[in-house]
């Protein structure tokens, strides 16, 4: 048995048994790496953190996407920053609603490498005509991309390190606000309130949102594989309220299947445990 280790805090790893490394390279951007796991399916990890696995991508891939799809079951045009094994725009292209999905990935060997092994998240992604996919930085995107012209931003990056960084600036948040519509919705990577160094990327991104958005919230799910197991996204809008303007009726109507989320999770998702509230509030 072979054991893929991951170094979760100063104090604490995390391991998964792998039958075989299935491919290994070195992008202009990261290292990326394949394996076949036993319990977890394939996953990939870029630059030694786990990405996605078949086993718990479902948690991941409901949870940022349905949330916002429950408060606006509207939305029509989707940006979606990062995201290449392809399983956010998955999930975005099961709407009838929605008819451009614009997905800037930074490193198309990630995405080309998930059609590859990944055809959970990938597979049928590029061939839907509803899809843009450009390879760029997502920043330098959305610098250019017109006002308004947006229902929906959903950020699927990597933590802020590397290439990842300056999509958790607040340049980038400012972009997004103004290419968002009046009742455009942000979805970002949140990290997680539990080890000490992703709960101050945490307070961090939070403090950039809540001065530039009107209404910002954050909402949690439970994600085995990544650091601590408890993960977070933030919700934020020009108006609406994640919870004030739930439409559980109309998302049900949708009628999708989904594994992790449903409208009462969506409620129970946002009630924060008392640490983690403090220490958003406290910044
Ligand atoms: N589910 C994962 C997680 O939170 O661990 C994230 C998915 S992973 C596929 C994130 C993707 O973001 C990577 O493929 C990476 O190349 C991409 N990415 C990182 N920085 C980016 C940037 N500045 N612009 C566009 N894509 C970026």
């Amino acid at each position: 048995m072979n054991w893929y280790t991951e170094q979760w805090s100063k104090d604490c790893r995390f391991s998964i048994a792998y039958d075989k490394a299935l491919y290994s390279e070195k992008s202009p951007f990261q290292q990326i790496d394949f394996y076949q796991g036993t319990e977890f399916g394939t996953f990939f990890t870029l630059d030694g953190l786990m990405m996605v696995n078949e086993k718990d991508e479902f948690i991941y891939h409901d949870m940022i996407v349905h949330p916002a799809f429950a408060t606006n079951p509207n939305i029509k045009s989707v940006l979606i920053i990062g995201g290449g094994d392809g399983g956010t725009a998955r999930e975005v292209l099961r709407y009838p609603t929605v008819e451009e999905v614009v997905m800037v990935e930074i490193d198309e060997r990630v995405f080309r490498l998930c059609q590859e092994y990944l055809p959970l998240t990938a597979k049928g992604v590029e061939e839907d005509n509803r899809m843009n996919l450009i390879f760029d930085d997502g920043l330098a995107y959305v610098k250019n991309a017109k006002n308004e012209s947006f229902d929906l931003i959903l950020v699927d990056s990597t933590d802020p390190i590397s290439v990842g960084e300056g999509l958790f600036t607040t340049a980038f948040y400012k972009e997004c606000y103004r290419v968002l519509k009046e009742d455009g919705i942000l979805i970002n990577q949140h990290e997680s309130p539990y080890f000490s160094e992703y709960a101050t990327n945490m307070k961090k991104a939070h403090k950039k949102i809540k001065d530039i958005f009107p209404i910002t919230n954050v909402y949690q799910y439970h994600m085995p594989t990544y650091p601590s197991g408890h993960w977070l996204f933030g919700f934020a809008s020009k108006t609406l309220d994640p919870i004030k303007d739930l439409k559980k009726e109309a998302w049900t109507d949708f009628g999708l299947q989904t594994k992790y989320y449903n409208t009462d999770l969506h409620v129970g998702a946002f009630n924060l445990p008392n640490y983690v509230r403090e220490a958003l509030i406290r910044g």
